[in-house]
């Protein structure tokens, strides 16, 4: 497809913008923005300073999310005139939380070429400083807006052992740590990365409860652009234990009360409280089907 398409229809280009610094852009980009015939921007007028920074004069239509499903069919008919196009959203890569993906569909359904222009994307600019395991990750946007919505959203990730990141406006920075401090443990381990690349750029690493004090005190880390990053859930509780540790345990609780048990386990085995609560949890709820169980047969 890619060869028969050469001289006869034009290309679409995906290029990635800068999310702040003006300088985080290739060569390459700035040379496919400079030789397309036109520009597609989610906001002509932001582009503009991005543009005018690289000298670059070209004509400018507009794409964003209210006008994309129209104005990527009158796209794809100038792809097919022979125009060359390049798509840009406002920061970083199109199509991450960003217009564009009804046109890159549309273009390769319809067998043109797209090629892709790679550059910056916050959220890859922030987990590559996170110090946190990114082999496998979940990239889960912006979250749902109500206070609700958002602690199911956290309820459902509660146990996930794989880093996840989301964005985050100003507006709801501090509603939605409050959120997690209600629904996630308190030490779990986050990443905010604030304003990445621009002159208040701030990352710190800290556990939720500190991140939650940390953004209510300091009304600048209320301000500007955000990526969370959330740490995994620690493997289930039970298997973090040795067998003979869980013995431990078990003969305390058939002597104590579970609050006793727990806390006289941690200072015999060094596990962690919360690992052990669990664990007894569960190991009373195992006794309690069974008396129920032989209650029924005899
Ligand atoms: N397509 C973009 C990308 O590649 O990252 C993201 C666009 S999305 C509409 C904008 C969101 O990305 C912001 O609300 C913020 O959560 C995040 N973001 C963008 N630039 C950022 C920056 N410089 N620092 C921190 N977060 C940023």
């Amino acid at each position: 497809m890619t060869v028969s398409n050469v001289n006869v229809f034009g290309t679409l280009y995906v290029v990635a913008t800068p999310i702040g610094n003006l300088a985080d852009i290739s060569f390459r980009a700035i040379e496919i923005l400079k030789s397309v015939d036109m520009i597609a921007a989610e906001d002509t007028r932001h582009v503009v300073m991005l543009l005018k920074h690289y000298g670059i004069t070209n004509k400018l239509v507009s794409l964003h999310q209210h006008n994309e499903d129209k104005a990527s069919s009158v796209l794809l008919e100038k792809l097919r005139d022979g125009l060359s196009i390049a798509l840009v959203s406002d920061a970083g890569t199109p199509l991450l939380s960003d217009p564009g993906m009804p046109l890159v569909k549309l273009v390769k359904e319809a067998g043109l070429d797209v090629v892709p222009i790679p550059g910056a994307c916050a959220l890859i600019t922030a987990l590559s400083v996170a110090g946190m395991p990114v082999t496998q990750f979940s990239f889960e946007g912006f979250l749902p807006r109500t206070s609700s919505a958002r602690k199911a959203f956290f309820a459902e990730r509660l146990n996930h052992t794989k880093t996840w990141v989301f964005y985050e406006s100003c507006h709801r920075i501090l509603a939605c740590l409050q959120d997690m401090v209600d629904v996630l443990p308190l030490d779990r381990e986050i990443v905010i990365a604030r304003e990445l690349t621009k002159l208040h750029e701030t990352i710190v690493k800290v556990t939720l409860s500190e991140a939650l004090a940390l953004v209510s005190a300091n009304e600048n880390m209320r301000k500007g652009e955000f990526v969370v990053i959330v740490g995994g859930a620690e493997e289930d509780g039970k298997q973090l234990m040795t067998t003979e540790q869980e013995k431990v345990l078990k003969i305390l609780m058939r002597e104590c009360s579970i609050k006793t048990a727990v806390a006289m386990a941690v200072d015999i085995t060094g596990v962690r409280k919360k690992i052990l609560y669990q664990a007894a949890l569960q190991i009373d709820q195992e006794k309690d089907c069974r008396i129920s169980y032989i209650g029924t047969d005899f």
